[in-house]
């Protein structure tokens, strides 16, 4: 049984449709060669997507919009080494060492080393490569390298086709409902209690809220107390997001990152379909250090489109933004060795009762951490010796 608490599932990986466009939650890709693939093929999910035109991809620098493989050609000195980096063909970098080491180590040219850190930002979310682990920033363009998706329908296919596999198999989602509490002591769950005092009995559980600090305050117990200190370290990774639909017969427009500041804007509608009659997605995203989290980034955003694809604002169809979407509840900290040393899905101590998100477990960043550890959640509680209902 899913309890969730909005009105309908899916969370951050939901799709607003709006006249037959669907916007995702900011820019959202797939990556082939990332762990959510293979466990979604395994289910039976198949997806269908575009993958960007690389050719095609623009870079705004010095205030100027040019083609990414033209400043390559003409300002990298490095290039062999820069594409060898950004496919991940490179040897796993040292542990303990942050993203940035990482990247100054492998590259001495300094354009070169600002783009390399402009696809680890974009691959990662990560504002600061400083804290970023570089083993993570690898682990990610690797997995990148085997095929960036931009799904069809947007995100929302793969909520879709994953409820209509838990429908298939018998599972039981309820919306609106949302949990107050899950009683527990060190022994085991016993009870899971909704906000409107509703007394579930359950002696199997996964907690995955998304937001690791939330969690606590639902847990309570044993569980918060040994969790409090991992949780208390997290950095969450933020974005303020500009999704935009325009209008149809839309000319072609390719992804522009940014050389200048830490904004990128991903065009899903170029090479997948998610608007009607060659209509445009543009999903602008600026990425958040903690230091400026706070601050309105809706003027920059829209400067950016300004000069990724003039006259805009006259074609829109809709248009949200949204200045600070959680996009992972923990970043993958040199602290934590990346992904290696997060807390596990096991990590509440309670039998019976494991965790999942994109802040969990050993294998991923971002959705692939959340379905790799929703897949390892759901092995912990169910070879877990549990207790009896009552
Ligand atoms: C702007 C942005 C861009 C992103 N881009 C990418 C990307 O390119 N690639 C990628 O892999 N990932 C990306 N992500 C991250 C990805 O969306 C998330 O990692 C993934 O959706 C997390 O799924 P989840 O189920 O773990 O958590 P969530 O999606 O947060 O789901 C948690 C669910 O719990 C529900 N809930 C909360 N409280 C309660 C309660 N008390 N009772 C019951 N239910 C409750 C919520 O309503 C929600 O539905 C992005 C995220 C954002 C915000």
């Amino acid at each position: 049984m899913l309890l969730e608490a909005a009105s309908a599932t899916g969370g951050r990986a939901r799709s607003r449709v709006v006249d037959g466009y669907s916007l995702n939650i900011g820019p959202h890709a797939l990556y082939r060669g990332g762990a959510a693939w293979p466990l979604l093929r395994s289910l039976g999910v198949e997806l269908r997507y575009g993958r960007p035109r690389l050719a095609a991809t623009k870079v705004r620098v010095d205030g100027e919009v040019r083609r990414l493989a033209d400043l390559v050609a003409m300002r990298v000195r490095q290039r062999g080494r820069l594409l060898r980096l950004l496919a991940g063909h490179v040897p796993p970098p040292a542990s303990g060492a942050s993203a940035a080491e990482w990247i100054a180590d492998l590259l001495a040219d300094p354009v070169a080393r600002r783009i390399a850190a402009v696809v680890v930002r974009t691959a990662t979310y990560s504002a600061d490569l400083d804290a970023l682990a570089a083993g993570a920033a690898h682990g990610q363009l690797a997995a990148a390298g085997r095929g960036v998706c931009y799904l069809a329908g947007g995100w929302q296919s793969l909520v879709d086709a994953l409820a209509a596999r838990l429908g298939e198999t018998g599972g039981e989602v309820r919306c609106g409902v949302p949990v107050a509490a899950v009683d527990h002591d060190e022994g085991g769950v016993g009870v899971v209690r909704l906000v409107d005092g509703t007394e579930l009995p359950a002696n199997r559980v996964i907690v995955a809220l998304g937001d690791p600090r939330q969690t606590l305050r639902i847990l309570g117990g044993p569980a918060a107390a040994r969790l409090a200190p991992a949780v208390a370290a997290m950095t969450p990774v933020r974005m303020a997001h500009l999704d935009v639909a325009l209008r149809p017969d839309q000319p072609r427009l390719a992804n522009v990152f940014s050389l200048d500041d830490p904004v990128f804007i991903s065009v899903p509608s170029d090479v997948a379909a998610v608007a009607p009659h060659h209509g445009m997605v543009i999903q602008a995203g600026r990425y958040l250090r903690a230091d400026d989290e706070r601050a309105d980034h809706r003027g920059e955003l829209e400067a950016a489109l300004d000069a990724a694809r003039p006259g805009w604002r006259d074609d829109v169809v809709d248009v949200r933004y949204v200045p600070s979407s959680m996009v992972a509840g923990d970043q993958a900290r040199t602290a934590t060795d990346g992904a290696r040393r997060r807390v596990a899905a096991g990590e509440a101590g309670v039998p019976g009762l494991a965790l999942a998100g994109d802040w969990v477990g050993p294998v991923g960043l971002l959705a692939d951490a959340s379905i790799a550890s929703g897949v390892a959640a759901a092995a912990a509680v169910l070879a877990a010796p549990v207790r009896a209902r009552a």
